[in-house]
């Protein structure tokens, strides 16, 4: 094609303005604002100025192009005023799985959330005497039922995570001070969380003891000395010491921690207020637990085991608690009253013992019986619907995730997905962009969909979306 010819089509592009007074679009402008349209439609203009440049179009091209112009105006501009943060279905049998927001909240938490957010409340105003009252009341008195500490005052308070709650308690308990700490702990939990990098952000000294695998009562005992603030203990969330290993159980580092008049903390990682061993998981510890043996401060997680908003735990003893919330760090990671309205249903879910209104726990306890017949109907529709499709129920293992009892798994069933015409990474590509997106795992070259983490009122979706894939 000639120069000539190429300008003669550039003339036909309208002028923006042009674009902007025909009627199509000033009803979008309207729809999705002014600068947003005009945007869009330079963008547009541009795209359709390259190609010119670069391909051959022909005049009828460039002509249907531009007839269309208001069609594609409207198309990106609803690509680019929709959400970015949307739903999508956990198929990949990890619970706690960060990447996806780790636990869902329950039904009570979401209600009392939008009721709380819409209007103004009590956050921090005592009712009975009409004086400013303290946020952490809302959640701290039923912490105190739940850990059953009849015999300790204990207080909860809340801030950002569990990464805020153990620099804030560091900080507060023990800047410029010791912090005595196992070797076999000195923990990285992932997104840049190390023990030792929280540790000097806080101020305090890492003091540390013991081996990677042995640490003992005694090298705690010899560490301690004139700087000492803490003693730590920090779970192994993530991974596991096997074999000759050995350490102090907590009611000895309490007992020490006591003859030398020095706190013991414990980063518990996810807390947990209900006995996993219910749910056939082990060696994921109690919050109550740590509590009981003396413990003088946890933090833990509130979006791990607890199965409620993201949130970072600090119970204790009621003056080093107090100690800590006055320190000016509190106040730069505390949470809105969203989170304390989402906390304070979770909660009380647990007070109830309505285990199964928390989804976090409500899949944890799901039966293989159950899984087994929900996969089964799907396949048996699917075999129907979309011959194209191979569907094998297959068993398989979901996990914990999230930094929670490394190695423990709960047996589940998946679909193991096959198709003629996609690979495996296109099967997963297309599960990815369904309108309610999927995200599988891929396993031995196979695409699995574990059901364990899917609530049961999304298979139909799964159904729907497996069917378009397979035209
Ligand atoms: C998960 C975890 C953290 C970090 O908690 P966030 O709530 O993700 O900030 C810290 N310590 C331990 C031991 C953990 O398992």
């Amino acid at each position: 094609m000639t120069a000539a010819s190429k300008a003669e089509l550039f003339r036909l592009l309208p002028a923006i303005d042009e674009l902007l007074r025909c009627e199509e679009v000033q009803t979008l402008s309207q729809r999705f604002g002014h600068t947003a349209t005009v945007e869009a439609s330079r963008q547009l203009i541009d795209d359709l100025r390259r190609k010119i440049t670069d391909d051959s179009l022909d005049e009828a091209t460039v002509k249907a192009a531009i007839d269309r112009l208001p069609e594609a105006i409207e198309q990106r501009l609803q690509g680019s005023v929709a959400y970015s943060l949307r739903p999508v279905i956990n198929a990949t049998g990890v619970l706690l799985h960060t990447n996806l927001g780790r636990a869902p909240l329950s039904q009570a938490a979401l209600q009392h959330v939008t009721e709380i957010a819409q209007s103004y409340s009590n956050i921090e105003f005592d009712l009975s005497t009409g004086e400013r009252g303290k946020r952490d009341v809302h959640v701290s008195r039923l912490f105190a039922k739940l850990l059953n500490t009849d015999d300790r005052e204990v207080s909860t308070i809340v801030v950002n995570n569990n990464a805020a709650a153990v620099l804030l308690t560091l900080n507060a308990l023990a800047e410029d001070g010791d912090v005595i700490v196992s070797r076999g702990e000195l923990v990285e939990i992932g997104g840049s969380f190390r023990i030792p990098d929280v540790m000097a952000k806080s101020g305090a000294v890492l003091r540390e003891v013991g081996t990677t695998n042995r640490t003992r009562i005694s090298d705690y005992d010899r560490a301690i000395g004139e700087r000492t603030k803490l003693i730590l203990r920090v779970h192994r969330s993530n991974f596991q010491i096997v074999g000759f290993t050995e350490q102090p159980s907590l009611e000895e580092l309490v007992a020490l921690g006591r003859k030398h008049k020095i706190p013991v903390v414990e980063d518990l990682g996810s807390g947990e207020l209900f006995d996993l061993r219910q749910a056939r998981v082990s060696g994921e510890p109690m919050i109550s637990g740590s509590v009981r043996a003396g413990v003088n401060v946890v933090t833990y997680s509130g979006d791990k085991l607890l199965g409620g908003p993201q949130a970072g735990l600090i119970s204790g003893d009621a003056d080093l608690v107090a100690k800590i919330r006055s320190n000016p760090l509190f106040r730069a990671v505390r949470v809105d009253k969203m989170f304390y309205a989402a906390l304070e249903a979770t909660l009380l879910a647990y007070i109830r013992e309505d285990y199964d209104s928390i989804p976090t726990l409500r899949m944890m306890r799901v039966t293989e019986e159950d899984l087994q017949h929900r996969a089964e109907h799907i396949a048996r529709h699917l075999g129907i619907s979309s011959p194209h499709l191979e569907i094998d129920v297959v068993a398989t293992h979901s996990v914990l995730g999230g930094g929670s009892a490394p190695g423990a798994t709960l047996p589940s069933r998946a679909l193991a997905v096959h198709s003629g015409d996609l690979s495996p990474e296109e099967l997963m590509r297309g599960l990815r962009q369904y309108e309610m997106p999927i995200i599988a795992r891929l396993e031995d070259d196979r695409v699995l969909l574990d059901l364990r983490t899917v609530e049961p009122g999304l298979d139909a979706t799964i159904i729907a979306a497996l069917e378009s894939l397979s035209h």
